[in-house]
This record gives C-alpha cells, structure tokens and sequence, in this order.
C-alpha cells in the first residue's frame, strides 16, 4: 500500500540551521521537503493543491504556536499526519498536542533518525490504517440518529454534519470496538492517547463530555456514553432508555 500522496513533507520550524538540516536528511531519505519558517508561511503552503504526507512542526514559532495552529487545521478539516517538537518534556505538552490534533510528540534535542523514523512509521500507520478501514466492516457506523464514517472523517446527526478531530473520533472508535463494556479512564488514556501510568485522568472525561455534546439528545443526562460510578465509561449502541 503506497502512502500517496507520495512523501511530501511540510517542516515548521523557525531555527534556520535546524531546518536546513532536517531537510537535507529527509530529502537524503527520499522526502520532498518545503520549509516554512512560521505559522503564517505554513498556512500559506498548505493551502497550495498538493497535500503534504505529513508536517513537522515545531511547537514554538514566532506568531501562533504550534499547539494552536495544529488546532486551527484540524478545525478546517485538514487531518495530515502531525508530528510535533516540543524543548519540554512534560506530559502536559505531550497531551496539549495530542489534544490539539497531533499524532505524535518529540521533545528536543532529538536524534535525527529517531525523528525520521517517527515519520516513516506515521505514514505506515497511516497507510495500514486506511487498508483496514476500506476492508472492514466498521469502517462506518450508526447509532442513534448518528452516522459516523470513519475514513472519510463524516460525522452526520439527524441532517447536520459535524466536524470531529482526530482524537474524538479515535475515542469513538474505541468506544464502538468495545461496546456495552465499562472501559476505564486508565485504559482510554493507554489505548487511545498512548499514555502509560499517566495520573490525570481529566482528559479523558473532557473527551466523554465533548462526545456527548456532540451525540447526547440530552447531554447532562447520557444515554449513549455513560458513566460507570467508581469504574469508568461504558459506550451503549442502542441508547441505555431506550432499551
Ligand atoms: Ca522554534
């Protein structure tokens, strides 16, 4: 399975010394390389036709930060595989750039190959990802009055279609692997964010909350996504009060 659109890559980073040398190690690998050195120069090569494989990006630039421009793009739909560097290694950022949208986290300094095998292994996830989608039944799925097409990134509810970022719908794709099972918080944070031994769980129950925003005919009283006192969340298909 090919990870077309070819291997085009977007670097964001504004030390200049770093970029250049990012992209003559990618390009030595194969990659086509465009730098941008700031947010504004990245938007302006994202909204050229020609997709990008995947973005480097770097957290701290010198107009809007990383965290806050890979929201943006996950808000305009774009769902390009982000891998983000950080100078700071704390969970905290790891999951500010896992919640904006990010598929993958770096803390500087890094090894080069470490960061180019970081990206291979983002387009081999991703290829393998869309191979299974297409071959498996669950590729998309209803509950409610939902539609929810996993591939394609459609979310519909009744007539209105919703945009959901990546890691809502990773949430709910875990949710509809496992339904009618108590899931706890500790699992969603290792099987959904990756997060081993992560202590707050906060995260998570902002996620469940934003999925029942999204899905709840009455959000304050789930019928779908509800809560399991001491235990965790439990995902009903067929909506608990209707039963
Ligand atoms: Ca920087």
């Amino acid at each position: 399975m090919s990870t077309a659109p070819s291997s085009r890559l977007l670097i964001v980073e504004d030390e200049r010394h770093l970029a250049a040398g990012l992209k003559l190690n990618f390009e030595f690998e194969g990659f086509e390389v465009d730098l941008a050195g700031t947010s504004r120069e990245a938007a302006a090569l994202l909204a050229r036709s020609t997709p990008y494989a995947a973005i480097v990006l770097d957290v701290s630039l010198p107009d809007t930060d990383g965290f806050t421009f890979c929201r943006r793009l996950r808000r305009a739909g774009n769902y390009t595989p982000v891998i983000m560097l950080t100078a700071r290694n704390l969970a905290e950022d790891r999951v500010e750039g896992l919640e904006a949208g990010a598929d993958d986290y770096l803390t500087k300094p890094f090894e080069l190959d470490e960061l180019i095998a970081r990206v291979r292994s983002l387009l081999r996830r991703r290829a393998w990802e869309a191979a299974r989608t297409t071959v498996a039944a669950s590729a998309s799925m209803r509950f409610g009055s939902a539609v929810i097409d996993f591939e394609r990134h459609e979310v519909t509810v009744g007539e209105q279609s919703l945009r959901l970022t990546h890691l809502e719908l990773d949430l709910l794709a875990y949710f509809a692997a496992n339904p009618s099972r108590v899931i706890s918080r500790e699992e969603l944070l290792e099987e959904v964010w990756k997060l081993r031994n992560y202590p707050n769980t906060r995260t998570v129950d902002n996620f469940v909350l934003r999925l029942r925003r999204h899905f709840e005919p009455d959000p304050a009283n789930p019928i779908y996504f509800l809560s399991i006192r001491g235990a965790g969340y439990k995902f009903v298909a067929e909506g608990a009060a209707l039963a």
